[in-house]
Parts: C-alpha cells; sequence; structure tokens
C-alpha cells in the first residue's frame, strides 16, 4: 500500500485520478483506518488531503462561512465565531465519537463515509451547505444532499474529493439546530437525526426554514413538505403538528435491533419539532 501526503489540490488529483488500483482519500482515519483494520476495504493508495492548506482552513467568505473538509469538530467548537452563526453545524460535528474521536473526524468524512446516520449531514443539508470538489476537470459546486446516493455510494466522479463546504450567509434573526436520538448517552449511531434551520421576520414569523432527517432513508434526506408546512407561522402547535407530520411521511427507515420502521418514524417527527424549536429559540435571540 503507497501513502502520498500531497500538499496541492492538483497534486492530490492526479494522485486520486492516476491510481491504477482503489484509492481512498485519508482525514481523520476514524472510518477509514477501523474499515482496513476489519479488512472492509484495502486500498492500494491512500491520498492524505490533511497537507492541503484549503482542505484545513475556515474563513469568512462573501457573508458565509468556508469550512475545509479536513477541519476536525474540535478545531470548530474551539472556533471564536462559527458557533454563533452555525450553532446546529458545530453541535452536530461535536456529537461524533467521544473527545478523542472529535480530534481527527472532519467534515468531509462523515459525509463521504457514505452513512445515513451521519450526525453532521443534516445539519449541513439544513444549512444549505454546498460541498466544493476538486477533480481532473476542475473544480464544481454541488449542494451536499446530492453527494450521497445510498449506503456507501457518493455520487463523486473518479478522482473528485471534496474540499470544503460552503455555508451561505444567516440572515438576520436565522439559526440552526441538531437533534440526535441514541440509546445510550454518547458514542453511539444516530437511530434517528433532525437538522432544521430557520429564518424569522420581526413578528416571529418564520420566512424560511430548511429541514433534513438522517437515518431514516437510504440517506441523509432534505425534506421539503417539512420545511414548507412552517414557512409563515410562528411555528404555533397547529404548525408544530403539520410539521411532526411531514418528517414522519417522509421516513422510509431500517428495521433493525436498533430501531424499528415505527419506532425511527415517531422519533423523527419528535426530533425534527424539538429541534425546530431550538431553532427558532436562538433566531430570536440572534
Ligand atoms: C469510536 C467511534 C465513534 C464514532 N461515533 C460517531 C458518531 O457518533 N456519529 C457519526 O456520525 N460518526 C461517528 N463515527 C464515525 C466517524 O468518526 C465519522 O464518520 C467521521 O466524521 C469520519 O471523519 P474522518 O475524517 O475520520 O474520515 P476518514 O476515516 O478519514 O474517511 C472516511 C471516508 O471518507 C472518505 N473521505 C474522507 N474525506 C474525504 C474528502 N474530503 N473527499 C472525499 N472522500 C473523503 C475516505 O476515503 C473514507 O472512505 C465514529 C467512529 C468511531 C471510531
Amino acid at each position: 500500500m503507497r501513502y502520498e501526503a500531497p500538499t496541492t489540490l492538483q497534486g492530490a488529483v492526479a494522485l486520486l485520478a492516476g491510481a491504477s488500483g482503489e484509492a481512498r482519500v485519508l482525514a481523520g482515519g476514524t472510518d477509514l483506518l477501523v474499515q482496513m483494520r476489519a479488512d472492509v476495504v484495502d486500498p492500494d493508495l491512500i491520498v492524505d488531503i490533511k497537507k492541503i492548506p484549503e482542505t484545513r482552513a475556515v474563513a469568512e467568505e462573501r457573508g458565509g462561512w468556508r469550512i475545509g473538509a479536513a477541519v476536525t469538530g474540535a478545531e470548530l467548537k474551539e472556533h471564536p465565531r462559527l458557533k454563533q452563526v452555525w450553532p446546529g453545524v458545530v453541535e452536530a460535528a461535536n456529537l461524533i465519537g467521544s473527545m478523542q474521536v472529535q480530534g481527527r473526524a472532519t467534515l468531509g468524512g462523515n459525509l463521504c463515509n457514505g452513512s445515513p446516520a451521519a450526525d453532521s449531514v443534516p445539519a449541513l443539508i439544513a444549512g444549505g451547505a454546498v460541498a466544493t470538489l476538486a477533480g481532473p476537470q476542475g473544480t464544481r459546486d454541488l449542494p451536499v444532499e446530492d453527494v450521497m446516493l445510498g449506503p456507501r455510494k457518493l455520487s463523486l466522479r473518479r478522482g473528485e474529493f471534496i474540499v470544503s463546504f460552503l455555508l451561505p450567509p444567516q440572515p438576520p434573526r436565522s439559526a440552526d439546530a441538531y437533534l440526535r436520538f441514541i440509546p445510550r448517552t454518547e458514542m453511539d449511531i444516530a437511530v434517528v437525526g433532525a437538522g432544521v434551520n430557520v429564518t424569522l421576520d420581526g413578528s416571529g414569523v418564520i420566512t424560511a426554514a430548511r429541514v433534513s432527517l438522517g437515518a431514516v432513508a437510504e440517506k441523509v434526506l432534505l425534506v421539503a413538505d417539512a420545511a414548507r408546512v412552517i414557512i409563515g407561522s410562528t411555528l404555533d402547535h397547529a404548525a408544530q403538528q403539520r410539521l411532526e407530520a411531514a418528517a414522519r411521511a417522509a421516513c422510509r427507515p431500517i428495521d433493525d435491533k436498533r430501531g424499528t420502521v415505527q419506532f425511527r418514524t415517531e422519533v423523527a417527527g419528535v426530533l425534527a419539532r424539538r429541534a425546530a424549536l431550538i431553532a427558532r429559540e436562538r433566531a430570536r435571540n440572534a
């Protein structure tokens, strides 16, 4: 097995595109190394992207925030301003594993591992994040909800990898939130995850919203109907009920020992409502 750690985007793309066997990007390694040790994957080439400056930066851009794909959850938490603007994204990244895992685990790895239960993905989708990809044809942008196609299946082309994510500018009175249900208090995979982002007008009416659900389908879902039924409301009781119903209607989960179809569907409604209430409260104070 060959290990390379290029320092430029072009260098990484050349290695990935030119590989003759299986090539894998390495970010934090908290999924990849575990899978290699378990013989689930056996790459011929590993391309460590952490020495490429664009993958490691967090910076304001056109009023939004660009986050490198290889920035860790711990680094996001310590960022002086990001948590004020995108508390849901930061808290989702910091639900991943333990403190040790958060010191390695990245947003890019969480998305590209291709798990429908990945914690940071619903928060990124609710936030309207766009992934910037580098590949043999140059760079292109892809909404995060379009990156994953199904378990372990991505829409990335040969030689492509994610360089960074752009979270758009948050209008005044906007905020996000992420909640997950796990049977334990930490170190567990989400049975359901829900990310919500809302914008309020001066009288507290929701003028824009995005709702995303994890672990209830073959990929993390953007649930447009759940957003539609709360826009124009103050998230009163009736709107909360509409939100719960729309979230549940979008669910097509697996049935396993960690959660039945019925349980996951029920919890998806509850978490979407609770995350929306937290986002609304934060937006009132934003
Ligand atoms: C003990 C433990 C607890 C965990 N708990 C959670 C949890 O609570 N919630 C959760 O969601 N996950 C959890 N995970 C899974 C894992 O930590 C996360 O998915 C993490 O975000 C992966 O990031 P990474 O940087 O370590 O990815 P890596 O392991 O480096 O990569 C993961 C996959 O993505 C690919 N990849 C990485 N970066 C890119 C990129 N920029 N472009 C293209 N492909 C890329 C790699 O080739 C690999 O296939 C846990 C893992 C462990 C070991």
